[in-house]
């Protein structure tokens, strides 16, 4: 195994027995929480090395980053999951190269990409991205325009939403990052009880996974504790930060 797939490997491992501990922490079972690796501004060479390490799905920030990527790694069968800030004159690529779309968060957005996936005969699991946190800088729907949003979203023939999306606040306050959690988690148990079908908590990352976990994710978004340090900061993935 060459040493940089080697090294690969070790913080893969090392990240699913994080989430095991954190579960088990938890009282919950490691099975109930998917690890979505983060593969933005890595190229091609460290994630066909990822999908030999068994990774077959991969979160991207950017759709010109799963236009570049794709088809090189068509081999690979990979299914993106595009987790970033989506414009609406980007929702034909989504509708093209991804599998799934955890940043809806507006209705013109929602119509763009139904339109787009007519046009491709197909469907697309969705989260919803909800602003859980005060921060002027997040994206996502405001908590209370859940409700009405998902109701709306039953008029998109090619929208399945599966769940719920967060970033929480960027805070060294482990309560402060926690209650961006919970209040997510409030927010699918909400819905579900208005007979909305989204069991899906899209939540945490490599600095607060655990935490997430703790308020009942299931599926947690890990780029740097698997690929290391990005070339970019995060500014350049939120700009408004
Ligand atoms: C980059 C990114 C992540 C992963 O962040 P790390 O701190 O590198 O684990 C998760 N979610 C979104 C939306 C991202 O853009």
């Amino acid at each position: 195994m060459p040493n940089e797939t080697a090294h690969l490997a070790a913080n893969l491992a090392a990240i699913r027995q994080g989430i095991d501990a954190a579960c088990r922490q938890a009282g919950r079972d490691p099975s109930e929480v998917t690890l979505l690796p983060v593969s933005k501004t890595f190229g091609p060479d460290v994630i066909r090395a990822a999908v030999g390490l068994g990774q077959h799905r991969f979160g991207e920030n950017k759709v010109q980053e799963i236009r570049d990527k794709a088809p090189v790694l068509a081999d690979c069968g990979i299914d993106w999951v595009m987790i970033g800030h989506l414009q609406t004159n980007k929702a034909k690529d989504v509708a093209r190269l991804a599998s799934e779309v955890q940043s809806l968060d507006r209705m013109d957005l929602a119509e763009a990409l139904d339109r787009r996936l007519q046009l491709e005969g197909r469907t697309m699991d969705v989260l919803v991205q909800v602003k859980t946190s005060s921060e002027e800088s997040k994206y996502g729907l405001a908590p209370d325009a859940l409700l009405p949003f998902l109701e709306q979203l039953k008029t998109f023939g090619t929208l399945r939403p599966r769940g719920l999306m967060t970033l929480a606040i960027h805070s060294t306050d482990p309560v402060e990052v926690r209650s961006c959690f919970r209040r997510l988690r409030e927010l699918r148990d909400q819905a579900q009880a208005e007979g909305f079908d989204i069991p899906r908590l899209s939540m945490g990352m490599s600095g607060d996974f655990p935490i997430a976990i703790a308020e009942g994710s299931t599926e947690v978004r890990i780029g740097t504790s698997i690929f290391g340090l990005r070339p970019y900061g995060d500014a350049y993935y939120w700009p408004e930060t």
